[in-house]
């Protein structure tokens, strides 16, 4: 039996306010399509929260059983600097500046997102599909959106009509607005502007003369509109009807609520199942935004070189940091609220590597299948990452006192605790097991001390203490303490 069928999975579905008992559509396998990156600049902090936040949900599906398929694009085209349908091409303007192709820009910035992702040890998605790649698919389905009467050309672009489209389906179901109350809210359209409304948002523009991502069309040379290509390769790799779509909460609306119409105007069917929402990272109190000015990129913290934080941090204690706050909570970025990760991050490291050492006795003296259904219970309940936490400190407690002999347990549950530890630490929160049992990083690590220790302890026999104190002070300011013993010289890492 797999997993999935013993847990009963809920999740807070964005469409209708409630949590939800997960069922996909086909039994045992999961599509799942999250919004990917503009690539225009390096993402920042709170961009990598989101993608963290659908890691864990992509992590949790997989343990559970599931065959997840997910996709995740690449924005290289299309996604202009307003969300009106305005402002010059993000990637263009990017190249413009740095006087390079608009592709070296993308190249750069996939490359930097890439190898960010992977240092929080985010796993990769099953398709990272991107804009540029999937422009025919667009031209199509502009096309058939037009056929059904919810899209019209002018001027040589193509405009969806969001009023025309209301009258058979429900614009603004998701973000929850009331078409009327955007017309009053919206401003005038300007002379220039081909839009019947204000509302309409681009399928296709025509391309200026400047701008230099373009390709042909049945109604001009130019470009795809933003929101397109998410319903264009969702669709295409995960059919009409799917299961999970994600996304930061910022892009609800216009991009979400667009691209639920425009799935429904070209294929009659509402899309997604399951949205799911990831909230906000804030620094100062603000949402951290490259267009503000107020944000911090992760190499910045893993160096040490900002304004903000009071030491460098590893990427291991910032996914701990995000994942003590649940997806769905705003969460302020902050020294105090680092240094605090950080202290709690290494009790339960600590605590994990002294499993094996642990006193055995005949009984075990508490509930570990009960705590080990707590935690699952802690994930079943909307991904909920700082109670399963809170339930992986229970089990630091418990650590601590079978240490000081006060508690029992048995060979065999000493064993499993370490493995649903495990299981929960590095397989769902996907935390970095940094140890030799982990990766041979660690190996590397302690051979690199251990000669370090030969070296200081030749240092010593010659009488040169101001070097060995060197290696002893230095080591230390890195994290690693030197204890001399009886037995010789031993290290711990702080
Ligand atoms: P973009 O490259 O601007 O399209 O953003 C990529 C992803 O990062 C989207 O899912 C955004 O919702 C998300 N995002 C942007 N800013 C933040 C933030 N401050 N906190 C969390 N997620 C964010
Ligand atoms: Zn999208």
């Amino acid at each position: 039996m797999a997993l999935y069928q013993e847990q009963s999975l809920k999740l807070y579905n964005s469409m209708t306010g409630e949590k939800e008992v997960f069922t996909p559509i086909n039994e045992g396998n999961v599509g799942m399509y999250v919004c990917g990156p503009t690539v225009y600049s390096n993402v920042h902090l709170g961009n990598c929260r989101t993608f963290i936040s659908f890691d864990l949900v992509f992590r949790y599906l997989k343990h559970l059983g599931y065959k997840v398929r997910y996709v995740r694009n690449i924005t290289d085209a299309g996604h202009l600097e307003n969300d009106a349908d305005s402002g010059e091409d993000r990637i263009a303007k990017k190249a413009r500046l740095e006087q390079i192709e608009p592709m070296e820009v993308v190249q750069k910035y996939t490359v930097d997102f890439h190898n960010i992702l992977e240092k929080f040890n985010n796993l990769p998605p099953s398709i990272e599909p991107t804009a540029t790649g999937h422009i025919v698919e667009q031209i199509e389905i502009i096309k058939t959106i037009i056929e059904n009467g919810y899209a019209y050309e002018a001027n040589g672009s193509v405009y969806f009509d969001v009023l025309k489209f209301n009258k058979d389906h429900q614009y603004g179901k998701l973000s929850g607005r009331a078409i009327e109350d955007m017309i009053a809210n919206t401003r005038e359209l300007t002379a220039q502007s081909d839009k019947r409304n204000p509302q309409d948002f681009a399928l296709w523009k025509k391309a200026e003369p400047q701008h230099i991502m373009r390709w042909p069309s049945p109604w001009s040379d130019g470009f795809p509109g933003w929101h397109l290509e998410c319903t264009v390769m969702s669709t295409k790799y995960l059919g009409e009807e799917f299961d999970i779509h994600g996304g930061g909460m910022d892009l609800k609306f216009p991009h979400h609520e667009c691209e639920i119409a425009q799935g429904e105007a070209a294929s009659g069917k509402s899309p997604v199942n399951y949205w799911l929402h990831a909230n906000m990272l804030t620094l100062n109190g603000k949402k951290m935004a490259k267009s503000t000015g107020n944000f911090i990129l992760p190499e910045q913290i893993f160096t040490g070189e900002n304004d903000v934080l009071a030491k460098a941090f590893s990427p291991n204690v910032v996914r701990f940091f995000i994942l003590q706050a649940h997806y769905r909570s705003i969460l302020d970025f902050s020294s105090e609220a680092l240094l605090g990760s950080e202290k709690g991050f290494n009790r339960l490291m600590d605590a994990y590597y002294s499993i094996d050492e642990l006193p055995e006795s005949e009984k075990t003296g508490f509930d570990l299948d009960q705590w080990i259904q707590s935690c699952y219970d802690a994930m079943n309940d909307d991904f909920n990452s700082p109670i399963l936490i809170a339930r992986l400190f229970d089990a630091v407690k418990n650590i601590n006192t079978i240490r000081e002999e006060k508690l029992g347990i048995t060979s065999a549950d000493k064993q499993k605790l370490k493995e649903s530890m495990k299981a929960f630490m590095f397989d769902i929160l996907g935390l970095k097991d940094e140890t030799s049992e982990g990766n041979n990083d660690g190996e590397k690590l302690a051979g690199t001390i251990e000669l370090l220790i030969k070296l200081r302890a030749e240092a010593r026999s010659n009488k040169n203490f101001a070097l060995s104190d060197q290696i002893r002070d230095q080591l230390l300011e890195l994290g690693i303490q030197l204890k001399d013993g009886k037995d010789g010289t031993s290290f711990s890492l702080k």
